[in-house]
């Protein structure tokens, strides 16, 4: 197969490993950088534009698009949608995943266990936005935060009532949610491809952080997770329509909770900390799913 990798940086881990893993299994694999794409949207028959070639011939596309060019790379992903590529994870997932408050309201809406959640746009309403949701401690997160960066843990109620009225005033939106204490700083990521969990990890912050990113310096090892845990990933992302999805769970006293649906999880972390080759798994699913023209929303 000849399979594009969508990644603005051949150099990412990530990427190399899935360049890589196609290579290994006889495959054509050809790093394309989203933002040098540029296409004619009103032609006839969609094509896509490179550096002055025209990109024709692919059989697979795997999305690798950063949060920070998700709306030009989601055009781009549509534009090999509509020429029939087959899409890893599609477009329109992408755009779902990558708005937290869209991502919410789809899991909630099926059932699946989230920490309590509220979203406010005026200032006015805080206070009954935070006994809305039950007080402090709360988590308040920036909607455009990624890697843990506007996430904050307000302890007390002043706290919380000031750290929002900081942001609402600064026009940012955000969320604001229980806080989950007795996760103790600990979140599991599920690593989804086709509906099974193929890798999971324990990330545990470090001393005195909440936050367990490994961006914000949290460490990594291997954990056994439960089948409802299991089953919550999977549905999670099921219910995104990813194929290819990590889904960050806490364990809280009433359950797994969902906090959040990656659609483009990074492989460095998943495969030091498991040992499993990966990328050579996303390859294997594209070998058995991919089909031309088949996506389920065509980018709509
Ligand atoms: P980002 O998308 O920037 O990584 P997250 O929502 O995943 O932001 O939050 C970053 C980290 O903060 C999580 O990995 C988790 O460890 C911690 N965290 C986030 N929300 C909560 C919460 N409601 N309760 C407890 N810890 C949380
Ligand atoms: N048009 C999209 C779809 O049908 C969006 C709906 C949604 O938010 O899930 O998949």
């Amino acid at each position: 197969m000849k399979i594009a990798i969508l990644s603005r940086n051949p150099k990412l881990y990530s990427t190399r490993r899935l360049a890589e893993a196609a290579r290994e299994r006889g495959h054509e694999a050809r790093v394309i950088d989203v933002l040098r794409c540029y296409m004619n949207i009103t032609s006839h028959a969609p094509s896509i534009h490179y550096r002055g070639e025209t990109l024709t011939g692919f059989d697979a596309v795997i999305p690798r698009i950063g949060a920070s060019v998700t709306f030009y790379g989601t055009a781009v992903l549509r534009q090999f949608e509509m020429m029939n590529v087959y899409p890893l994870n599609e477009s329109v997932a992408i755009s779902r995943a990558r708005d937290k408050l869209r991502s919410l309201q789809l899991l909630s809406r099926r059932g699946i266990g989230l920490p309590i959640t509220g979203f406010a746009h005026t200032p006015d309403d805080i206070e009954d936005l935070i006994k809305m949701v039950g007080g402090a401690p709360l988590v308040i997160k920036l909607l455009e935060g990624t890697q843990g960066i506007g996430v904050v843990l307000a302890e007390t109620r002043q706290a919380a009532e000031s750290v929002i009225e900081a942001f609402l005033g600064l026009k940012a939106n955000i969320l604001v949610q229980e806080y989950i204490h007795e996760a103790k700083g600990a979140d599991i990521r599920c690593f989804i491809i086709g509906e099974k969990v193929v890798a999971s990890m324990r990330r545990q912050a470090k001393p005195g952080e909440f936050r367990s990113n490994l961006h914000r310096g949290g460490s990594a090892d291997l954990i056994r997770i439960t089948p409802e845990e299991r089953s919550t990933a999977v549905r999670a992302a099921k219910i995104m329509g990813l194929n290819v999805a990590g889904v960050d769970i806490l364990r809280s006293n009433h359950g797994p909770v969902v906090m959040e649906v990656n659609s483009s999880p990074g492989l460095e972390g998943i495969e030091t900390a498991t040992n499993k080759d990966i990328a050579g798994q996303m390859i294997d699913f594209i070998e058995k799913d991919a089909v031309a023209g088949k996506t389920r929303t065509r980018g709509k």
